[in-house]
């Protein structure tokens, strides 16, 4: 079996055998000639059934994840859509990460409770509690790990182990960790999805999800054709010109990974040592108390990374006075990001139990020169002293907050 960054490169990606064109041409179609009524030439007939640049992307992708198959929408958030609705029925129950992120949890209770699903949110690091929250109608288990924003990190032999005892499928968001880093399916969950927006797109230029699934049989049907046929009928996939975007992205993730890796790991260091910093929440330092669990299931600690400051005020000056980690929602893509997830990326958790600290700002750390983005981080903090203050002084109620949230 070849490598990663050979599959990257090479899976699912065919020569084309008119021209020799490299690169394979982006095939910008919405329906295929028939060589008689539904004599089919290459086995395609319309771009919402299949087209063979999302073909393309969907097999780079699954080969990466070590899946049967792989299925690609318009954004992430289609694509967990399709999976739920492809293999859920009215009256089913889920268990959800409680630290995820904010728009699944708002699919799930503000979309599908209409159609009578219910959710139970739990502590991701807690198999006791994911046991007890098991019930008899639960059918699926949903857990992000790397978790958006608090960076748990999630046993997934564990989680699994759960699963397969009662009888649930176990689906893993891989955003943050991506296939480089780690393969949920090589620790027994069922699926794997995707917000192909962030890392394997990697630029920052295009939407996308996927979902990756291994060859189980879920109520009498394979899932691989459950969730073709919900993609084909629900219509929710991604278009020629994403599919190709995407699959461009993926063959650069392995090193793409390396770099925000490196970078995320200088930043994290440096900043447990900065006194306007109360917590830096990464599992890569040796103090998280996930770092044992991630450095036994991933490969690497990728680039993502939130800190506590001193007070909301202090937080909020840190997020907009940086030149470099410019302001946004989203993350995984060459540049580097900073975001406010309370109010920005998981806004609909406020006022529940799952409402994220007001002293948080995540990190997305692009591949930039480290000592440019420890610079502009410097601005950052000057201008969190200025507002709030220092936050070693102030950190045990930061600190209570993230426990709280976890
Ligand atoms: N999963 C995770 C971990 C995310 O961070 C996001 C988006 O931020 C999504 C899913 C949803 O993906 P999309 O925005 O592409 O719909």
């Amino acid at each position: 079996m070849s490598g990663f960054n050979t599959l990257a490169v090479h899976a699912g990606q065919h020569k084309d055998p008119y021209t020799g064109a490299v690169i394979p041409p982006i095939y910008q179609t919405s329906t295929f000639i028939q060589d008689g009524i539904n004599v089919l030439r290459a086995g395609h007939e319309y771009s919402r059934g299949s087209n063979p640049t999302r073909d393309g992307f969907q097999t780079q992708l699954a080969a990466l994840e070590g899946g049967a198959a792989g299925f690609s929408f318009a954004s992430g958030i289609a694509a967990e859509d399709a999976l739920l609705r492809a293999v859920l029925a009215p009256g089913d129950h889920i268990i959800l990460g409680a630290d995820g992120y904010g728009g699944t949890h708002r699919l799930i209770s503000r979309l599908h409770r209409k159609w009578g699903i219910t959710s139970s949110a739990v502590d991701i690091t807690n198999l006791d509690a994911v046991r007890a929250a098991i019930r008899p109608n639960t059918a699926l288990l949903w857990v992000e790990t790397p978790s958006n924003p608090l960076l748990g990190i999630a046993d997934l032999a564990g989680w699994a182990a759960l699963a397969h005892e009662y009888g649930a499928l176990l689906v893993v968001d891989n955003t943050f960790a991506t296939p480089y880093l780690q393969r949920p399916l090589d620790f027994g969950a069922h699926a794997v999805v995707h917000s192909t927006t962030k890392y394997i797109g990697g630029h920052s230029d295009v939407l996308g999800g996927a979902v990756i699934v291994t060859d189980h049989l879920h109520r009498g049907e394979s899932l691989a054709e459950a969730i073709g046929f919900q993609q084909f009928a629900g219509g929710a996939v991604s278009g020629p010109q994403d599919s190709y975007l995407a699959a461009r992205g993926l063959k650069t993730l392995g090193l793409r990974m390396e770099r925000h890796g490196c970078n995320a790991g200088v930043i994290a260091q440096w900043l447990t040592e900065r006194p306007e910093v109360g917590r830096v929440l990464y599992p890569g330092l040796p103090d998280h108390p996930g770092h044992a669990l991630a450095a036994a299931q991933q490969r690497g600690f990728g680039g993502i990374l939130s800190l506590q400051l001193a007070d909301e005020a202090a937080a909020r000056a840190f997020a907009q006075s940086m030149e470099y980690f410019q302001l946004s929602v989203s993350l995984g893509g060459v540049e580097s990001l900073v975001c406010y997830p309370r109010e920005m990326t998981h806004a609909s958790l406020i006022g529940t139990a799952l409402e994220i600290p007001a002293n948080l700002v995540r990190l997305s750390v692009g591949i930039e020169e480290p000592e440019d983005l420890l610079a502009d981080l410097e601005r950052g903090l000057a201008a969190a002293r200025t507002a709030g203050g220092l936050a070693k002084l102030a950190a045990p109620a930061g600190r209570q907050q993230v426990a709280a949230a976890r």
